[in-house]
């Protein structure tokens, strides 16, 4: 994992607003945005600083919703997952 970054994409209007990933981040950067509502009718989430995303996936994997998606990437910059 040393070295890599991630890129995450949030299908916002499935998000329920539950807040499993923003617990389950080892960096800190997601948090519900109390300022928005989906469609849902929920507050959902929004990454507060991109570039200290490591790419780990916990976030996708703890959505009960698959509402993200994430992307990791080497030093050189390439794709390491699909
Ligand atoms: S991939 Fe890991 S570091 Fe990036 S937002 Fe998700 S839980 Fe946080
Ligand atoms: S775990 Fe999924 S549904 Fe819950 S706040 Fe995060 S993105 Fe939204």
């Amino acid at each position: 994992m040393a070295g890599t970054k991630g890129l995450i994409l949030i299908a916002v209007e499935r998000c329920k607003g539950c807040g499993m990933c923003t617990v389950a981040c080892p960096s800190n950067i997601l948090k519900i945005d109390k300022t928005r509502v989906n469609v849902k009718g929920y507050q959902p989430v929004t990454v507060t600083d991109m570039s200290l995303c490591i790419g780990c996936g916990n976030c996708a994997q703890m959505c009960p919703d698959n509402a993200i998606t994430v992307k990791r990437f080497d030093s050189q910059r390439r794709v390491v997952n699909g």
